[in-house]
């Protein structure tokens, strides 16, 4: 028989630790999949039960709730949740108190206005008063007909906007705009543009203090995913290249100090070099260090990036 002194105390409810965080995070929609690889990236895995889950555990400290991105503003500036990810279409729509803490760079979309291909209309400027916009974005198309001195009449709908002109239910829409492919295809054309949007991550505007261990959370959860989001746009490069050209190598690689240089064990005719490179700027810059005797260049993607 185990001495009491070390009998485990039995797990109930009482010996639970809640998470500290509670996040709200899109169900489903286009912002749900990018969301979730984001926070599996930052070590922050999704476990739930099923994937219908409501609920599900991302590590100690933190709680993922699954709800749709439009009610996301709501349910963090209520308090239901601390943190939650959601576009900024939505943020700016639901007019609900929350702040963006970090930009998460994907979702990446924008907020036009499109008329008929055959309307002859190319600007929005050029819209007869009393035109009638479709939209699920009344309240963002009305500010903006507001600050444009736009005299439009806006027909609220829930989805499906292309489909409102042909239908006769209105004169234009405002829709989310992404390749621009469902535009096209509903015979429509962008006649201006109201708004850029990507996924952020926001909490409460005028939240009361939060306790010490809350709030470190928080920090922690904005450094890790942004760790991520900044190595994705970025690449580690590596090259032998001449020592004697090395003040040539520092114009092509500037990196974020400056580039590493080590010793090659080659009489020192040649030093690597290392550097954190744009993405897009990947192609040019191996062409350039190739035109200054560069060799042996390697470029692998980045996990996290701490500036
Ligand atoms: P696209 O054909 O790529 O221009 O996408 C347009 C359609 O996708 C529209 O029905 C939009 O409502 C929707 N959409 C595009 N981007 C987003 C986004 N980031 N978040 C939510 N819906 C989007």
């Amino acid at each position: 028989m185990i001495p009491a002194e070390f009998q485990l105390e039995p797990l109930t409810s009482r010996t639970v630790i809640p998470p500290v965080l509670r996040i709200a995070l899109p169900n489903k929609g286009r912002l749900a999949q990018d969301t979730r690889e984001l926070f599996n990236d930052a070590g922050l895995e999704v476990r739930a039960s099923s994937d219908r889950a409501l609920k599900a555990s991302l590590g100690a400290d933190f709680e993922a709730i699954f709800v749709r991105a439009q009610d996301i503003p709501e349910f963090v500036s209520d308090g239901a949740a601390d943190a939650g990810v959601t576009g900024l279409d939505l943020i700016a729509e639901n007019r609900r108190g929350v702040v963006s803490r970090l930009d998460l760079g994907f979702g990446k979309c924008r907020l036009s206005m499109a008329a008929r291909e055959e309307s002859g209309v190319d600007d929005f400027c050029q819209l007869p008063p009393r035109s009638r916009v479709a939209t699920a974005f009344p309240n963002i198309t009305a500010r903006f007909c507001a600050e444009a001195g736009l005299d439009l009449e806006i027909v609220p709908i829930s989805g499906a906007a292309e489909i409102a002109p042909h239908l006769g239910i209105a004169d234009v829409i405002v829709d989310l705009v992404s390749t621009g492919s469902t535009l096209k295809t509903n015979g429509l054309r962008e006649i201006g543009t109201i708004m850029q949007s990507t996924a952020q991550l926001v909490v409460a505007e005028n939240r009361t203090a939060w306790p010490a261990a809350k709030e470190t959370a928080l920090q922690e959860l904005c450094t890790a995913l942004e760790s991520v989001t900044s190595a994705r746009g970025q690449r580690y490069l590596m090259a032998n290249v001449p020592r004697d050209r090395l003040d040539e190598v520092r114009q092509v690689l500037p990196g974020l100090n400056g580039p590493t240089v080590i010793d090659v064990l080659d009489g020192g005719r040649h030093v690597a070099v290392h550097a954190v490179v744009a993405a897009s700027a990947i192609y040019r810059t191996i062409a350039d260090l190739k035109a200054i005797g560069g060799e042996g260049i390697l470029v692998t993607r980045i996990e996290r990036l701490m500036r």
